[in-house]
Order: C-alpha cells, then structure tokens, then sequence
C-alpha cells in the first residue's frame, strides 16, 4: 500500500499543501495576467508532487486514493486556483473513464497517465447538438478504421492531452444499420484532427476549453474504448463520480472565499469599529459557514458511499446542484464582506467569483441534474427517509 495508515496520508496531504502555498500560490497573479498556466514549467513539479497519479490505481503506478481522500486534494486546488484544478480535474478524473477500457488499453495507458507523461481530455459537447446521446459525431467502419467526422468543444486540456476520449455514434454498415454509443480513443496529430483555440473564459483561466474538428479521422479499431457500444454505461462510470468533484471544487472555493472575508471583516474598520461586528456582516458569514457545512457534509456522504461500492446517481446529481448553488452565494457574500476592495483584479475574491460560476455548468447544468434526481425520486432509487433509528 502507498499509503500503510492515515497518518502517511496526512503527510502527502501535508506536502500537497506546502507545494500548492509556497509555490504555486505566487503564480497565481501572473496565471490571472496572461490567461495560460505555464504546464511544461509546472508538468515535473506536478509529477513529483503526486498530483496526476491520485485516482490510478497502484497495479499501475498510481497512489490508487480513494475519493475521499482526492477530495481533501481537489479541494485544496481549487483554493488555490480554478485554472489549475480544472486542468488537473479532467485528466483525473478521466482516469475512470480509462479503466472502463480493456485490461490492455489500461497497461498501455495508466502507467503514462499517472507520470503526467499522457495528459488525457474527454470530448462529449457539441457546437450543434446537445451533450450525450444527442451526439452528431459519427464513426462509420471501414477495414480496420473507424472513419470519424464531426466536432466537439469547450473541451479542457484540449492544447496540452495528447489523447481524447471521444463520445461519439459508430456504425458498421457491412453488418448492421444501427448505430452504437461509444467511445473513441483519438491521438493527437491523427491526420484530419485539428484543434482550434476558443475564447478566454470568465474564470478559471489559463486552462484551454478549445475546440476539435474531426475531419474523415481513421481512428484503428483497437481505440474503441472498452467496447462499441459501451458508450452509456461508460458515461455513467466516470461522470457519476467526477459530478462530486465539481462540488469538492465548489466546497473549495467556498472555503477560501470564507476565510478571506473572516480575514477581511476583523481587519476592516468603519465608523471606528471592524466591521466583523456589525450583525448585518456577521449575517452574511454565518450563511456562508452554513453553506459550506452542509455541502461539506453531502459530498463526504456521497463519496463514502462510492468508496463502499454503492451507486450514486441522485447523491452525485443533489451535490453538485447544491454545491453549485452554494458557492454562488457564498461568493456573493464573500465580495459585499470585501466592498469595493473586492471588486479590483487585484483581491482574490474577484478571482474566486469568476471561478465559481463554471461549477454552474461543468459536466452539467442544473436543469440536466434536476432531472437525473427527480428521475431517481420517480424510480424509488433513492430514499427519501432517513433508516429508522438513524439521522441520516
Ligand atoms: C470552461 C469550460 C470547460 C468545459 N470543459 C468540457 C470538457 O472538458 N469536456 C466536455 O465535453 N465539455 C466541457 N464543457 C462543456 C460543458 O459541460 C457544457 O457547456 C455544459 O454541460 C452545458 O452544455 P452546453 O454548453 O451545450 O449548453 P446548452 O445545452 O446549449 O444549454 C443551454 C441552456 O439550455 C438548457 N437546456 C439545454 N437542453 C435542454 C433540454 N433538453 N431541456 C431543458 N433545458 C435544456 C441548459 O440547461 C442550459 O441552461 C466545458 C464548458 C466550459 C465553459
């Protein structure tokens, strides 16, 4: 085991935290500057720090963590930055898109993936269709090649991955006329593959959210992920999980934007007195910790439930509703504790506000998790009762 106990956990948490403080941290404003977080100065730093490896498992060179304890990790990323834990979100979390592949695929991949060596993205939205099954990318065999056409955008990591788990419909007319939801493994510099920059984002700058054109791409047979038509079941697989992990990020900010505005009111002094006196501040705080608890407290249910095997449709989809919904008001209230001040480049509130609202559409907006949980409610997939005898 990498880690043998907690307290060896502790200790890489420790380290993780030092890193991100002292070194990462001074980046920030220089990041926020040019819109483009420096990835070959940080990729080495990264790799030493453990911090592309948490979710692959140890058979494969990983620190195999379970979501609880990536989520203390996550967490503290998105404290420090929004960027840098989008980028380094998708590739880990497309660690569980990659173990729904076949036992080979997964020891030619992980391995690279934990290094940091493979930065991997995946590719579901579309600029004329909706997400998912509403896919207008296509992928018609012919020979030992899936001749793959269409586009997909807003896709993180899309300048620095070399692959691209693309989501797309596959077909093999010279067998039958149906066409099957899956999985295509796209490398960089495919021929027909281009990558186009798109516009600098609101927040959580300096990742890249670009778009790919794939133009009569001949993806090999062996790049189906997993198998064809595994397409569903593997979008359950990864995205049921990494939906909690856009909430640990929501928690994150949340928590830093708590911490500066607790900061802010002892230190800010009107009319003679800090304002941390006034009840109307002490207001806004209180909601603000009540906010944080109470997600803190959803996302550690969910989580402990996925580590313990269990499915977490509805859990997945409620966290990051509320998270999403929390860390905007709790931002809300973390710039009016900072006034004016808050609302300059230069205050990290101003940084956090942006960030927080890409949780609101990150692998989903709220309309699309109100119906995955109203869906589990329907279908008597999810208690609506606390156990007897039990709070929760
Ligand atoms: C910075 C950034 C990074 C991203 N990274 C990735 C990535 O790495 N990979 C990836 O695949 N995607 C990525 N996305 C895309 C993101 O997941 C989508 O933007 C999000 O899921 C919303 O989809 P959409 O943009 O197509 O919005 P639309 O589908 O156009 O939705 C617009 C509005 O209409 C509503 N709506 C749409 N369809 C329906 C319906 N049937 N019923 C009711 N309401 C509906 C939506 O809820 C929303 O309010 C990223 C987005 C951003 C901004």
């Amino acid at each position: 085991m990498v880690f043998p106990d907690e307290a060896a956990f502790q200790a890489y948490l420790q380290d993780v935290k030092e890193f991100l403080w002292q070194e990462i941290d001074p980046l920030v404003p220089q990041i926020e500057h040019d819109a483009l977080i420096p990835f070959e100065q940080l990729r080495p730093k990264f790799r030493d720090h453990h911090l592309f490896d948490c979710l692959v498992p140890e058979a494969y060179g990983g620190l195999g963590l379970n979501t609880v304890q990536y989520a203390a990790v996550l967490k503290e990323l998105a404290k420090i930055h929004g960027g840098i834990r989008a980028m380094l979100h998708v590739h880990n979390s497309s660690v569980h898109l990659i173990e729904t592949g076949r036992p080979e695929q997964q020891a030619r991949y992980l391995p690279a993936m934990a290094t940091g060596d493979l930065l991997v993205c995946f590719g579901l939205t579309e600029p004329d269709s909706g997400s998912g099954l509403d896919s207008n990318c296509t992928a018609v065999r012919k020979g030992d090649a899936y001749i793959l056409n269409g586009r997909k955008h807003l896709i993180t990591n899309a300048r620095e991955a070399d692959l691209f788990a693309i989501f797309c419909f596959t077909s093999n007319p010279a067998q039958s006329p149906e066409r099957q939801f899956s999985v295509l493994l796209v490398e960089r510099g495919m021929p027909g593959f281009t990558i186009t920059s798109m516009a600098h984002t609101m927040g959580c700058s300096g990742a890249s959210h670009d778009l790919l054109t794939f133009d009569d791409i001949a993806v090999p047979v062996e790049n189906v992920l997993g198998q064809e038509g595994m397409g569903p079941e593997q979008l359950l697989a990864f995205l049921e999980v990494s939906r909690v992990f856009i909430a640990v990020a929501a928690l994150g900010t949340a928590e830093r934007s708590l911490e500066l505005s607790l900061a802010w009111a002892k230190q800010r002094v009107t009319f003679g007195k800090p304002i941390a006196s006034r009840q109307a501040v002490q207001g806004y705080l209180a909601e603000m910790a009540t906010d944080i608890y109470a997600l803190r407290h959803m996302i550690l249910d969910a989580l402990r439930k996925y580590d313990a095997g269990q499915r977490i449709a509805a859990e997945s989809s409620m966290c990051k509703l509320f998270g999403l919904e929390a860390v905007g008001r709790v931002t809300d209230k973390a710039l009016l504790v900072h006034g004016g001040l808050g609302y300059l480049k230069s205050s990290r509130i101003e940084m956090l506000y942006r960030d927080a609202r890409l949780n609101w559409l990150e692998e989903g907006t709220p309309t699309i998790h109100k119906l995955i949980i109203a869906r589990a409610l329907l279908q008597e997939e999810f208690e609506t009762v606390g156990r007897d005898g039990e709070l929760i």
